[in-house]
């Protein structure tokens, strides 16, 4: 068995995927590794969600070989199905039923499933549970689909925008559920427009654009990023530097002591990314 732990749970390569003239994916490799939270970033229409609806085995490729936790997703079955979580951008189901009761119906349709109840409360939905789905909030509409994805126990778990609508301490609690579900051993492709959700999650990120990659790195590499000018500031002047340490001990001997309103400012990701999408 061993072989098969160590198996790449994504391997896409050469992929491709026309829509009349446009090449919407035009020659994408990757691969995820076990255990892994993988971002794919981009701008609108970059691929993203062309790319993972074809992993997911809902669109045909043109060209390119995939496999996804050991099989062709055209080949697909119910078995391999099961073994996925999917957190869609829009979701629609039956707004007449209530969270509890539609959590409960979704873990009959895997073999695998969690405990529905603790599924709930992990979403931070427990208030909610007699609630119908039509009446909840945006960001609590969010969280259920979140609940719906991770019910089956997947191994390979995708999210779509995940936390679109969600407040500030929502985020930061769905994260905290995200890394705890990648040390249970789930494997999590994660598409967001939040670089900082990308920079907290994910172990490495792909970012896309006009369909091929651009570059695959982890947050603190991406674009060279370690090697950034770092911006110095302080209340009378700023100035770039390699090594701001230095610039800053100077400083602070002419300052005789502490530098008055002193910033050591690094680009974010997000400053990286923008300027590798060229915007
Ligand atoms: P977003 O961040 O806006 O969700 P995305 O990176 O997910 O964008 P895709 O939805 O994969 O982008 O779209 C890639 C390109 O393919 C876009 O130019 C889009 O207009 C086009 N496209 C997507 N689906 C279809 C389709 N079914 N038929 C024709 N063109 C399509």
């Amino acid at each position: 068995m061993w072989h098969r732990e160590a198996m790449s749970v994504v391997k896409v390569h050469g992929l491709t995927k026309q829509y009349g003239e446009l090449n919407a994916v035009a020659g994408v490799d990757l691969i995820i590794e076990p255990g892994e939270i993988f971002s794919l970033l981009g701008p609108n229409g970059a691929g993203k969600t062309t790319t993972v609806e074809i992993l997911e085995g809902f669109r045909p490729r043109s060209s390119g070989s995939v496999s996804v936790l050991g099989v062709d997703p055209n080949d697909g079955d119910s078995t391999w199905r099961n073994r996925l979580g999917i957190v869609h951008q829009n979701s629609q189901d039956a707004g007449d039923l209530s969270v509890v009761e539609t959590v409960h119906h979704f873990a009959k349709y895997y073999r695998n499933s969690r405990d529905a109840d603790e599924v709930i409360s992990a979403v931070g939905l427990d208030e909610k549970r007699g609630s119908l789905i039509r009446n909840l909030s945006g960001g609590q509409r969010r969280r259920l689909d979140v609940a719906l994805g991770i019910i089956g126990n997947p191994e390979l778990l995708f999210l779509d925008e995940p936390t679109t609508g969600f407040d500030p301490e929502a985020r930061r609690q769905f994260w905290d559920l995200i890394k705890s579900l990648q040390h249970a051993g789930t494997t999590i492709l994660l598409t967001t427009h939040y670089l900082d959700e990308a920079e907290a999650l994910a172990d490495r990120v792909a970012v896309i654009n006009r369909g091929k990659i651009v570059e695959v790195a982890t947050p603190a590499t991406l674009g060279n990023r370690q090697n950034a000018l770092a911006l110095v500031k302080w209340r009378d002047g700023e100035s770039e530097s390699n090594q701001p340490t230095e610039f800053i001990k100077e400083l602070a001997a002419k300052y005789h002591g502490e530098i008055p309103e002193l910033q050591v400012i690094r680009p974010s990701l997000e400053d990286i990314y923008l300027r590798m999408i060229g915007e």
